[in-house]
């Protein structure tokens, strides 16, 4: 069973969502404080309400990514934390508003994971074997997994996507609304800064090895150091 973390202090909400997600097969540990979801481990994808009584959500939700590749979806009430979700660099990968219905969350979910999780080695190779090579580093597609000297980068979804459409066409020179429309879903609206911003976090973590440079007025394209 897929284990949900849920941090919400409205009990109200919080036992609405465990019974809809238990309904659906998934099982749910239920953290009513930003210090009980740091203490929580095990999970595999993060629903997270911003409005708790002892820590800031949006803090929080850094404080996650720092320790988590998990996906993070971000519950709010206030469509200004909206823009400050898409605006920043916290780290969730999908954002629900409030009101919300069970089933809207459980779509957003198994549509997190579906990206997320490796899918079981079937087929021809082994994970680990297959892929581009661009230069050092390996993307397994299959798997959403990247290496760099065959050991593995950790890389959020979105990081992945992202990285993944520009490696598509080594070199190629991608706009910022193409690679928006190709790695955003359609309704993430953000400000397009959020795109430099996980820009900037794809090239600290493959720092030496891919460079991603910024085509001035364009876009950007992906190139290989040697
Ligand atoms: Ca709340």
């Amino acid at each position: 069973m897929t284990k949900v973390l849920l941090v919400e202090d409205d009990s109200a909400i919080a036992e609405s969502l465990a019974t809809g997600l238990a309904r659906y097969g998934f099982a749910v540990q239920w953290e009513s404080t930003g210090s009980a979801a740091l203490a929580a481990s095990g999970f595999e994808v993060v629903l997270l309400d911003l409005g708790l009584p002892d820590m800031d959500g949006l803090d929080l939700c850094r404080e996650l990514r720092r320790h988590t590749d998990v996906p993070i979806i971000v519950i709010t009430a206030r469509s200004d934390e909206i823009d400050t979700v898409v605006g920043l660099e916290v780290g969730a990968d999908d954002y629900v508003s409030k009101p919300f219905g069970v089933r809207e969350i459980v779509a957003r979910v198994r549509a997190v994971l579906r990206r997320y999780r490796p899918r079981t080695a079937s087929g021809p190779g082994h994970a680990g074997e297959s892929g581009t090579v661009v230069g050092r580093m390996r993307l397994d597609r299959r798997a959403r997994r990247v290496y760099v000297d065959s050991r593995e980068v950790p890389l959020t979804l979105k990081e992945f996507d992202l990285l993944s459409f520009l490696a598509e066409d080594l070199g190629a020179a991608f706009t910022r609304e193409q690679i928006l429309e190709a790695v955003w879903d359609a309704h993430w609206h953000g400000p397009t800064r959020t795109l430099d911003v996980h820009i900037g976090t794809l090239r600290r973590k493959l720092d030496g090895v891919v460079n991603i440079e910024t085509v001035r007025g364009v876009g950007f394209r992906l190139e290989v150091l040697t």
